[in-house]
């Protein structure tokens, strides 16, 4: 027997109507290259992005046209969230900090039809726009005055198309599994692959998002999304963010600029910020060389990788700001746990509260978890056993877009492979331990990198590192540790190896240290050890 309720599917123009109706008032800010601090409304907003789906349409976007985005995080990119998806259309994110082949590449395998850009991504598009043929133009996301000079083909500027669309239109309704956004995900090898995410999957997502033991947003709410637009749809904030009527504050190309960073959450009181570690690293260092303070600040969440425990500290001890760490992925819309307190952990202390909080925490409802040895046994949640960690859920990818075949990520019963190889404990906290890639494999034993990294992070010599497992005639493979730093390098790699000393098992201290001005990072900001192995491809342990 079916019960009696509305059967009304979750799209993301519910978001966007509610919010109108509801949160019309609230402001949305944003850093743009043609405007220092541009402020609107809600309303306004969405607005415009009615005016964006008139525009599709008559631009003769087909439709389930994709229409990718090359753009910083700020307003128009927030319209054409809503204005492209409301309108069945599917956007499509792309990162460009990719290389030019992997941005032909996912510009033709997405078949977009129109590209809207911030001109600053002009120089990146010139390279690429003749490879790219099924692309029917380009859309300027700028005013008529700060037109980029280009030989872009069949170029547009998008103030100028707006001002003469309309601002009625009724979105659609459609079924709610309708593609909604497209966002490519960089693999260590292959092509990227495309994770399309549909209006249920992030209506679903956002709702999930907005819980208390997640990032628990609210009305009163000041929403910094510092990781990008292009990156897994800056986590779900401008969905989650517009539904409970936070304000909403970009900080467009400004996102790496630490001193920006704090001026914004200053100036506009942001309560919450979202980023990677490798944002809050000079942000910190920015606080602390310049003492100032960000009390409006009551969390940032941070993910994308693993966060460690002195940043953690940093935050909390030094600013009184909770730091939410969290876990996921490009396929899981992204947010897979998030580490809160439960009754038990709240209890927590001293070193037992420091194991703690490095963990990624507890997966929200809608995802379900489960750790695997070799032979996809399921290992009990012992906090001591580790293995493959597989996912399933209401907003995890059920396949690539676009594929000949199906992915092997899937396994039979539609559990996916993160990659990731994690333990989880008996209250269902989630700790990551590595990529599978990167597990360090020591004379048949587990290492993992992350723990190393995190005793080397709390060291006050030590930047940024990195710790990866390099060959060993010996031991097959021993951990090296690669250090940024700004200290003297006299004595020093003695002093972090004895650091080690207590905090980790003996045959777990790395054999080596070394020092690089800088460590490769990923186009989303992460550290790329495989970049970094094949810089290092010509290492040998001393002695070896
Ligand atoms: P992406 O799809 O680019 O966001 O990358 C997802 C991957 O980032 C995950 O599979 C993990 O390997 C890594 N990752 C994300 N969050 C964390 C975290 N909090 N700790 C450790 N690794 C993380």
């Amino acid at each position: 027997m079916h019960g009696l309720m509305m059967d009304t599917p979750l799209l993301i123009k519910n978001i966007a109507q509610h919010a109108e109706r509801n949160h019309g008032f609230r402001e949305i800010v944003s850093i743009t290259s043609d405007h220092e601090r541009h402020r609107y409304t809600v309303a306004e907003s969405c607005a415009r992005a009615r005016r964006v789906s008139n525009l599709l349409n008559r631009l003769g976007c087909s439709p389930d046209a994709r229409v990718a985005t090359l753009a910083w995080n700020d307003f128009r990119h927030l319209e054409l969230y809503y204005g492209v998806s409301c309108s069945g259309r599917v956007l499509h994110t792309i990162n460009p900090r990719l290389f030019a082949e992997q941005l032909v590449y996912i510009i033709n395998h997405a078949a977009d039809e129109w590209v809207f850009f911030d001109p600053a991504f002009t120089s990146v598009l010139e390279e690429v726009a003749e490879k790219c043929p099924l692309v029917k133009g380009y859309i300027a996301l700028t005013s008529a005055a700060h037109m980029p000079q280009t030989t872009l083909p069949n170029l547009h500027c998008y103030e100028t198309l707006l001002e003469s669309e309309s601002d009625a239109y009724v979105w659609p309704d459609f079924d709610e599994r309708t593609a909604s956004s497209l966002c490519y995900t960089s693999g260590t090898t292959g092509n990227p692959k495309g994770v399309l995410y549909n209006h249920r999957s992030t209506v679903l997502h956002c709702y999930g998002l907005a819980l208390p033991d997640a990032a628990s947003l609210s009305a009163m709410d000041a929403i910094l999304p510092v990781v990008p637009m292009f990156h897994v749809n800056a986590w779900g904030y401008p969905y989650a963010g517009m539904m409970v009527g936070a304000k909403l504050i970009f900080p467009g190309h400004k996102l790496a600029d630490p001193e920006t960073l704090v001026d914004l959450i200053n100036e506009e009181g942001a309560t919450l910020a979202g980023g990677v570690p490798t944002v809050w690293l000079p942000l910190l260092e920015y606080l602390r060389k310049s003492g100032r303070t960000i009390a409006s600040l009551d969390r940032t969440v941070i993910g994308g990788s693993a966060c460690p425990l002195a940043m953690i500290e940093e935050f909390r001890d030094q600013h009184q700001v909770t730091v939410l760490h969290g876990w996921g992925m490009t396929e899981m819309s992204p947010l897979g746990v998030v580490n809160r307190v439960n009754s038990k952990t709240s209890e927590l202390s001293g070193a037992a509260l420091q194991a703690h909080i490095v963990k990624q925490g507890r997966p929200l409802p809608g995802v379900d978890l489960k750790i695997v040895d070799e032979n996809n046994a399921e290992l009990p949640w012992d906090g001591v056993s580790f293995g493959a960690l597989k996912v399933r859920g209401l907003w995890i990818c059920s396949d690539y877009y676009g594929l000949d075949h199906p992915s092997d990520a899937h396994d039979a019963d539609g559990w996916f492979d993160t990659g990731d190889v994690a333990m989880i404990d008996a209250q269902g906290y989630v700790k990551i331990t590595d990529r599978t890639k990167d597990v360090i494999k020591s004379g048949g034993e587990w290492i993992s990198s992350i723990d190393l990294e995190n005793v080397a992070m709390s060291h006050p010599a030590v930047r940024e590192c990195a710790v990866v497992g390099m060959h060993h005639p010996k031991w097959q493979e021993r951990p090296l540790l690669v250090v940024v730093t700004d200290a003297p390098h006299d004595g020093l790699r003695e002093q972090l190896l004895a650091f080690f000393d207590g905090q980790v098992a003996k045959w777990w201290i790395p054999d080596d240290v070394i020092y690089v001005e800088q460590l490769p990072h990923t186009a989303t900001g992460k550290i790329s050890k495989l970049e970094l192995r094949g810089q290092l491809s010509a290492y040998q342990f001393p002695g070896t």
